[in-house]
């Protein structure tokens, strides 16, 4: 759906140009709530502007939902289920956001702002497997097929079929002669054709001689991952990744932000009198509880949570924030003793397109080549699918190990360990990225409320990026800053 809507200009624009502020105002006490990149980001903001402005993160790290998981992390689900991750050291799963888009210039202008370094993510690779068990597919269901002899044999077939009616005059184009020689050489040279007959002959990269059939892959519905652009979910190609983990952004902003940032303060609640706000937050080491005074509060908290807070809201605000929503999305990450995906199949990034398998999207990591291990990302998806949201953490590695293994038989064998985090059973989350607010609701939800200021990804135009988040944190800090500059 997002891939349509980018490809129809719809998909929230990138959060710029970014406001350019002037001036300080050291007098004023902010505080942020949650340390997610939109309260990062928000704090980081205010003070370049010089505010007295602090964040309490409940959690003992920063960065939400772009949490990455290693060896030692952990979570105990909602309703049970308790994790401890035993990946081997480097080696991680992003199990949150794991790509950045070329075009989401604010995230991509703090990377270099904060000196995290970047790399590609590869998200195109023509030696991926398609696999749908759909008996429709009649001979290619249940059958590992490559996206290059998807490729090869689509483009091979179309153009040999649209070069032998132009040699028969039956293409009635609006071309010169010349100019109808010059197409005819392009469906030549990009189907592979033989120059004499114009029939396709596979070229070498496709892997082997034995060509499908094109009725068989016209109904296979595979086509359309072999567009001329790739203008998947994950947006037109180069895409992004921080060298180490996506969550280098957020230990980024952590280390400027310094003693700016308290861990392990979980908010309780938010009162507003007409000159000040309370914010009152629980220490999650020692239980205490303790009130932060302020002259304005930005709110970067989950909608999820927000709405199960003691908040003075007012009736209007209470009704926005009341009809906001999360997604149910999840990640499963499995360490492999060895990557067969590479050394067997040539797979070097990229996803595994096999919807009849509800896995989501599988993907091969793309960092780490050559190396010894590797961690798959074996689930990417609605949470609920397979009815996976009812089964416990050991059930749905073994739903991945199961269907996974339809295409790669060495899954079982290779694996070592998983971690599997379903955003709406994690505390502090309890949901994952938010849903696209109607423009009327993003507006009300935009507006300050008296003192108190909305500003998490969910209050953008993009809440499924981390683009959205910087677009709500660069407006609640422009909206503040203007307000204080006039009073
Ligand atoms: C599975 C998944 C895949 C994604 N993929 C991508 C991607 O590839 N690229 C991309 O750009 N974006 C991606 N996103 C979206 C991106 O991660 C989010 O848009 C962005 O991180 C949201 O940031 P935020 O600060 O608004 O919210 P959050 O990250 O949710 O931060 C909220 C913070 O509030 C804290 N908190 C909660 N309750 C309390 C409390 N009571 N007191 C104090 N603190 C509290 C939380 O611990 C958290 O740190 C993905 C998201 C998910 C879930």
């Amino acid at each position: 759906m997002l891939g349509a809507m980018d490809a129809w200009g719809l998909k929230g624009r990138p959060a710029g140009p970014k406001p350019v502020l002037r001036g300080t105002q050291p007098a004023t006490r902010v505080v942020v709530l949650g340390g997610g990149l939109a309260g990062l980001i928000t704090a980081h903001e205010l003070r370049k502007l010089d505010y007295d402005a602090r964040v309490l993160e409940a959690r003992d790290w920063a960065g939400g939902l772009t949490w990455t998981v290693r060896r030692g992390a952990e979570h105990t689900e909602i309703g049970g289920g308790r994790q401890v991750c035993t990946f081997d050291e480097g080696q991680y799963i992003n199990v949150g956001a794991w790509r950045i888009p070329h075009s989401d210039e604010g995230i991509l202008g703090y990377c270099k702002e904060l000196g995290v370094p970047l790399e590609l993510f590869v998200n195109s690779d023509d030696a991926n497997y398609f696999y749908d068990e759909n008996p429709a597919l009649g001979p290619l269901a249940g059958k590992r097929v490559r996206l290059r002899e998807v490729k090869a044999d689509l483009w091979g077939a179309t153009t040999e079929l649209l070069a032998k009616a132009m040699n028969q005059g039956d293409i009635d184009a609006p071309l010169s002669d010349a100019d109808k020689e010059l197409l005819v050489q392009f469906l030549v040279r990009s189907g592979y054709l033989d120059r004499a007959d114009y029939v396709y002959r596979p070229p070498a990269s496709r892997g082997s001689d034995d060509v499908y059939d094109l009725s068989a892959l016209l109904r296979s519905g595979f086509g359309a991952r072999a567009r001329s652009l790739n203008q998947e979910t994950d947006g037109p190609a180069p895409l992004f990744q921080p060298i180490g983990d996506m969550q280098q952004i957020a230990f980024g902003f952590q280390r400027v932000l310094g003693d700016r940032l308290t861990l392990g303060a979980e908010v309780r609640s938010i009162r507003q009198a007409n000159d000040e706000v309370r914010v009152v937050y629980r220490d999650t080491r020692t239980g205490d509880q303790h009130e932060l005074v302020a002259d304005y509060c930005v709110a970067c908290l989950p909608m999820s949570v927000l709405k199960t807070l003691q908040v003075d809201f007012s009736p209007e605000m209470r009704q926005a924030v009341s009809e906001t929503g999360h997604s149910s999305v999840a990640k499963m990450g499995l360490q492999m003793r060895r990557r067969f995906w590479e050394e067997d199949d040539g797979i070097f990034g990229w996803h595994l397109w096999a919807p009849s398998l509800q896995m989501g999207e599988f993907s091969y990591p793309c960092n780490g080549y050559f190396g010894d291990k590797g961690v798959l990302l074996g689930f990417y998806g609605s949470s609920t699918q397979a009815g996976l949201d009812q089964r416990t953490v050991a059930e749905r590695v073994e739903h991945v190990l199961t269907q996974a293994s339809k295409v790669h038989p060495q899954m079982r064998e290779e694996l070592e360990s998983a971690y599997s985090v379903w955003w709406e059973k994690v505390p502090y989350s309890v949901g994952g990225y938010g849903r696209s607010p109607s423009p009327e609701l993003l507006e009300r939800l935009s507006t300050p409320d008296r003192r108190l200021y909305l500003a998490s990804a969910c209050v953008s135009r993009d809440p499924s990026w981390m683009e959205g988040a910087v677009e709500a944190a660069w407006r609640a800090v422009e909206d503040i800053h203007a307000r204080v500059s006039r009073s």
